[in-house]
Parts: structure tokens; C-alpha cells; sequence
């Protein structure tokens, strides 16, 4: 078995598209008679995404000779990757040991892609040692992800599904036309095996892309059939071509633990547990913040853990009341980036909820609120002469419970795993 790895051909103003790339050598690899395995859609560490649009790479497996592999792949990059955007610096790798016997190193290589940004030097290096073939174009920045791609398959052991319909060539970079009613449709009939198709709270269909890319839409999901019949279901322009990746979307993958230093690295995505430390606020944009402060549950809160703040961002819609439902002294587990001193927050899990609050007491004749009779002199009531000694507890009414809450579909990380995937230690609330 023969393992290609492809990264960085896309280009986010010249509208290519790795996967499409991928799977233009898997086409032609066949029509030279190899017969190929499965084309993995490796996404690495989805805070580079503003560097790499989606961060996606590729690895083909493909019984066939590793010269003729060699050549279709770079001669397939050469033709499609959009070589005048200084951005895209395609990287190919070929590598001949089975997929799921890779060296560990190379394993261990990928794994790091998810969480760290890696150095081309350092892919050289490992490439050079095992022997593989290389080709890179640009700066050779492509390098990582397409030896990554080569490793995932040993690294990782949680594969979902993406079927991508691809448009018709003369139509790329226009609108595309899509029936949004048998999206929904088709999202309802395969739900729960398919999702994030749509996104019903917003009632917006999230499988199209809106880049010029060649994709029409992709269908994801934890069954292979299912997405296609999702996608068969879809009434819409021409599909010219389609492929069902095998891919690490919807893992939870990129999810790193804190260290004991309390020190986030900056782009890295985390999930750890803390305390809600002041009130929810919403500013400026429709963005909704609130402070945290890390540390681990039954133990006194670290003094030394920074405080940080929760971040839920506008276009995550209907989950920033989730977040301003949040009161001082909740106890959560959070996943999220860190950026700029705040956790992009994708999910969070509700530990403990303060159910009750100090109040100022009321007066038992007429209703009103008492005021402070001085310091450390209690309440009273000057109407009607009552008082009381202090504050009193009262219970509040909490909307949240216990358990795991998301943000829509709309707004997911291709990573990250939603939680109707299940396998969660709480209970969860799922969006849809
Ligand atoms: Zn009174």
C-alpha cells in the first residue's frame, strides 16, 4: 500500500480546494488502474485556520506502485494548486509502509498537528529519515500538514464521514444553487447519523460553503450511506463529481490539557475545568464575555491561575444566552481556543450551578425591602418597625442544568465533536 499526503493547495482568494485535489489524483490513479483504499480529510490545528482556510490535509491510500504515485500526485498539484497566490505552499508526500504501520514518529508527528503549529524543518527532517518522497512548491510550508495526513491513520483511532458533491468547472466562483427545503428534508430523514447539515434554530443550511471553492456541498456524519443519501436527496445545479472522505471532523481531537503552570499558549485549543468568577457581559458586536478562572473542582482555586475570559462570539447566536445565563461561582468544564486573553468557547460542560443568593431581607408587614439599620446592625423596616438580624438566602431559578452545552452547527469548528456524536461524560444538550 502506497500513502500520498496532500496539504495547502487551496487558496482562499484563487478558490481551489485541497480536497478536490485529493481527489483528483485518487480519480486519476484509478483510471490507471490502482484501487484506492479510502481519501482521509485530515483537519490539524484549527487555530491556524485563519492561515490555512479550514486547515484541512489529505492522504490518498492506494494500492499502487510509489513512482506512479509520485508522479500523478505532483503532476495533479502542479495542474490545480493556484501557484501565484504567495499563500499556498503546496507540499506532497509519498509514503510506501501500510497506513496503520507508519513509524510511530510520523504518528506522533500528526497527532501534534492538531494542537501545535510544527515546523517545515522538522517534517524535512522525518521524511528524510524514513526515506519518503517529498515535492514541495512555495515555501514548502505544505510540508507538515501532507506528512501529518500520512501519519493520521495510525495517530487516530475516531473517523466520521464527509461526502463532497463537486460543482460543475465552468460554474466555479459563482452562486450555487442549492433547494434549501430538501436540505432540511433530507437532514431530518438521516438525523441523528447525519449532522451539522443544517442548522435548524437559525433555519440556515450549513453544508454549502460560500468560498469560490469547487465544493457544492459536503455531508457530514458517523455513517458512510447515510451522507449519501443525504446528498442524493439534495435537489440542486449539476454535481459533476462526488467522493465520501474518511475524516477526523466532529473528534474533539484538537482538545489539549492545561499544564500546571496555569500558561496558555496562544491558538491552542483547551478543556479544563474552573469557577465562573463575575457577571455575563455583552458588548459591542453582540459578543458575550464572562470571567474564569481555571483550577480543578474540590480543590481550593488555585491563587496563581489567570483569570481569563469566556468568550461566545456573535455568530454563535442562540448559545450566548447559554453563556449569559452563567452566574458567579458555577462550576464548568470548558473547551475552547485561546486568543487575545479569551477561550473561544465550543462547548462547556455545567458542573455545579449556585442555586441560591444573599438578599437583602423584605419587610413581613408591608412587602418592601428593609434597609441597613448601620453597620453590622442588621435590617429594619422605619414604616413598620420590623428588622431582621442579616441577609437572607433565597433561591434563584436557574435555566441551565447539569451537563454539556454547544454551540450550533452553524457555528462548529470542523473538529470539533457535536455532542449528538454521544460518548460525553454528562448528560449533554445537543443543538440541531
Ligand atoms: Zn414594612
Amino acid at each position: 500500500m502506497t500513502v500520498i499526503g496532500v496539504d495547502d493547495t487551496d487558496s482562499r482568494t484563487g478558490g481551489m480546494c485541497t480536497t478536490y485535489v485529493a481527489h483528483s489524483i485518487a480519480e486519476e490513479l484509478r483510471r490507471r488502474g490502482a484501487d484506492v483504499d479510502r481519501v482521509l480529510l485530515v483537519r490539524l490545528n484549527p487555530g491556524v485556520e485563519h492561515k490555512t482556510r479550514g486547515n484541512a490535509a489529505l492522504a490518498i491510500h492506494v494500492d499502487v506502485d510509489p513512482r506512479v504515485a509520485y508522479e500523478v500526485a505532483t503532476s495533479v498539484v502542479s495542474d490545480l494548486a493556484i501557484a501565484d497566490d504567495d499563500k499556498t505552499n503546496p507540499g506532497v508526500v509519498v509514503a510506501f509502509p501500510d497506513p496503520d504501520v507508519v513509524p510511530e514518529a510520523v504518528a506522533e508527528f500528526a497527532e501534534r498537528t492538531v494542537t501545535e503549529i510544527l515546523d517545515p524543518g522538522e517534517a524535512i527532517s522525518l521524511t528524510d529519515a524514513h526515506g519518503f518522497e517529498t515535492a514541495t512548491w512555495g515555501n514548502g510550508r505544505g510540508l507538515v500538514g501532507a506528512l501529518a495526513a500520512v501519519g493520521a491513520w495510525r495517530a487516530f483511532d475516531d473517523w466520521t464521514f464527509e461526502h463532497i458533491a463537486y460543482r460543475e468547472a465552468d460554474r466555479w466562483g459563482s452562486g450555487r444553487d442549492v433547494d434549501e427545503a430538501s436540505a432540511f428534508a433530507a437532514a431530518d430523514d438521516e438525523y441523528p447519523a447525519v449532522w451539522d447539515t443544517v442548522d435548524r434554530g437559525e433555519n440556515e443550511v450549513v453544508c454549502v460553503p460560500r468560498t469560490p471553492c469547487p465544493i457544492l456541498f459536503g455531508v457530514r456524519g458517523d455513517d458512510a450511506d447515510a451522507c449519501r443519501r443525504v446528498a442524493d436527496a439534495v435537489e440542486s445545479e449539476p454535481v459533476a463529481e462526488s467522493r465520501t472522505f474518511v475524516t477526523n471532523q466532529g473528534t474533539d481531537v484538537h482538545l489539549t490539557e492545561l499544564d500546571s503552570g496555569w500558561a496558555f499558549d496562544e491558538n491552542r485549543t483547551y478543556r479544563l475545568s474552573g469557577v465562573v468568577t463575575g457577571e455575563p457581559e455583552t458588548r459591542r458586536g453582540g459578543h458575550v464575555f464572562v470571567p474564569f478562572v481555571p483550577g480543578e473542582p474540590e480543590k481550593e482555586w488555585p491563587r496563581s491561575a489567570p483569570t481569563v475570559e469566556l468568550a461566545a462570539f456573535e455568530p454563535t447566536k442562540r448559545f450566548r444566552d447559554r453563556v449569559r445565563d452563567l452566574r458567579p461561582g458555577d462550576e464548568l468544564t470548558v473547551c475552547g481556543e485561546f486568543s487575545n486573553g479569551s477561550l473561544k468557547l465550543e462547548k462547556f460542560r455545567v458542573d455545579d450551578l449556585v442555586t441560591t443568593t444573599e438578599e437583602t431581607p423584605e419587610c413581613s408587614k408591608c412587602g418592601r425591602r428593609m434597609k441597613s439599620a448601620g453597620a453590622d446592625q442588621g435590617y429594619r423596616c422605619r414604616d413598620c418597625g420590623t428588622s431582621a438580624p442579616g441577609k437572607v438566602e433565597v433561591a434563584v431559578d436557574r435555566e441551565l442544568e447539569p451537563g454539556w452545552y454547544e454551540v450550533p452547527p452553524r457555528a462548529r469548528r470542523h473538529v470539533a465533536k457535536p455532542l449528538i456524536r454521544g460518548g460525553f461524560d454528562a448528560p449533554t444538550h445537543p443543538e440541531r
